[in-house]
């Protein structure tokens, strides 16, 4: 016999029992034919409330489901029960997690005896689920600042390239175009000179929501540097995307300086260029750099496309 028992009487017995049932653990013996034969405090509390019977493991079932109680269903009960009966002997030992419609978890350990009984013995992890998605909350909340620009909330610097890098093996390996725009505000410093630094800040905050609101979702925006922002746009050609960015800038409205009435008027460059089959990131953003170079001294307020 597997571990220590020195004489398996009645005390022993009653003892273990006794022990059992104010266990933590959840703690049930159903028989061959699924009809439960022992269940402990813990069990009776999860699984069975002031169920009345019949106890066989579909009817406890049913009864969590028409009270709200016991395991969590996503689908149906039946649908429950006609999943996992067939398989309640299917392996010796198994270990499973289960969430429950108070919102407890456990960890239930299944072992079929030799006779065909299954015993089950559950632990309650509730406490290491509710750490476990602290934890990834905080993990996705640390995430999301690591790749957000805090003045504008586009994606930073950092991470338009990591897009940009993605984008650019997506274009290669399905051969889809990609076009990228470097958009620089013209005259920006002079913003901040006559209007004060607040003001050149509303101008980012201002520039970067019009993107949002008129820009296809398929482009992204980042801003890469104080007034350089990157726009990707896949799927097209670099005649489309020039057509897209001057568009954007047709009709592009001016920004109410709060607490004044000065609608402020600003204007921006672009440099375009499509992505070659050899192109790195910094292949590719060079030629867009030297396109704005060119918007530039061209003028501003006028795209360049290399
Ligand atoms: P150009 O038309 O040639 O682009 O001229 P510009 O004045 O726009 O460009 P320049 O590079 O001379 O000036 C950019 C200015 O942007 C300088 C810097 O102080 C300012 N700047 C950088 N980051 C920020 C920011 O976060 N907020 C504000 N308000 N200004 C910023
Ligand atoms: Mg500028
Ligand atoms: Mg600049």
């Amino acid at each position: 016999m597997p571990g220590f028992v020195a004489d398996l009487d009645g005390e022993t017995l009653r003892c273990l029992v006794e022990a059992l049932s104010e266990s933590g653990q959840a703690i049930s013996i159903y028989d061959s034919n699924d009809r439960l034969r022992y269940a402990n405090k813990t069990y009776q509390d999860l699984f069975l409330g002031d169920f009345e019977g019949p106890f066989t493991f579909s009817e406890i079932l049913r009864y969590g489901a028409r009270n709200g109680t016991g395991v969590r269903i996503d689908d149906d009960v039946e649908a429950l029960i006609a999943r996992t009966l067939p398989r309640r002997r299917s392996v010796p030992r198994k270990s499973f997690v289960t969430d429950f419609v108070d919102g407890r978890w456990f960890w239930m350990d299944h072992t079929i005896l030799p006779n065909g009984w299954v015993l089950t013995v559950g632990a309650d992890i509730t406490a290491l689920k509710h750490d476990e998605r602290t934890l990834r909350q905080a993990h996705d909340a640390a995430l999301l600042a690591s790749r957000t620009d805090v003045l504008t909330g586009l994606p930073n610097r950092r991470y338009i390239l990591e897009i940009l890098d993605e984008r650019l093996r997506v274009s290669k390996h399905e051969d889809a175009g990609l076009c990228i725009a470097l958009i620089d505000i013209d005259w920006f410093k002079s913003i901040n000179d006559r209007y004060g630094h607040e003001v050149g800040d509303a101008v980012l905050q201002h520039f970067s929501s019009v993107c949002r609101e008129r820009l296809r979702p398929d482009v992204s925006v980042g801003r890469t540097g104080g007034e350089e922002f990157l726009v990707l746009l896949p799927s097209v050609s670099l005649e489309a995307a020039v057509r897209t960015v001057d568009h954007f800038r047709a009709d592009f409205p001016p920004v109410r300086i709060d607490g004044s009435a000065i609608d402020l008027a600003y204007t921006f460059s672009a440099g375009l260029t499509e992505a070659l089959p050899q192109d790195t990131r910094n292949g590719i953003l060079q030629r867009a750099d030297r396109a704005l170079y060119a918007a530039k001294a061209d003028g501003r307020n006028r795209t360049r496309a290399r």
